[in-house]
């Protein structure tokens, strides 16, 4: 186990919504530390990228969180994402289908689906610890 808390998240490659994702969940998981795992349109990637692809993003997640102690896993869609351009319901509906998707990895740990905006705010969609 490494020393100080760690919290996991799936993010874009996109430069842009790196720091907002990485503070927020610094901030709002109180955690140390983010083990990040990067991919162009990270939604796109698990519900129809390839199985190479989605295959890396489960080794890694399951590599952070099992072997390095990770606590939680985010998936990050944003706005403006030139890897995945879709309407911000349809990447809604991607992160929805997202959280199903890591809920059968059988990690143990909390999930959330997060959407970076247009300002760069970032606003749960989906917290498997809360209800809204
Ligand atoms: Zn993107």
């Amino acid at each position: 186990m490494r020393d100080g808390r760690f919290a996991t998240a799936i993010n874009c490659i996109d430069g842009r919504v790196q720091v907002p994702v990485l503070d927020w969940i610094r901030f709002h998981l109180n955690v140390d530390y983010v083990d990040l795992i990067t991919e162009p349109g990270p939604d796109k990637a698990i519900i129809s990228g390839s199985e190479a692809t989605y295959r890396s993003i489960f080794e890694k997640a399951n590599l952070s969180i099992k072997t390095l102690g990770s606590k939680s896993i985010s998936i990050v869609a944003h706005h403006d994402c030139r890897a995945n351009p879709v309407s911000k319901e349809k990447h809604i509906e991607m992160i929805e289908e997202c959280v199903e998707v890591l809920m059968k990895w059988r990690l143990g740990v909390r999930i959330l689906g997060l959407w970076v905006n247009e300002w760069k705010y970032v606003e749960v969609i989906i917290d498997t610890e809360k209800r809204f």
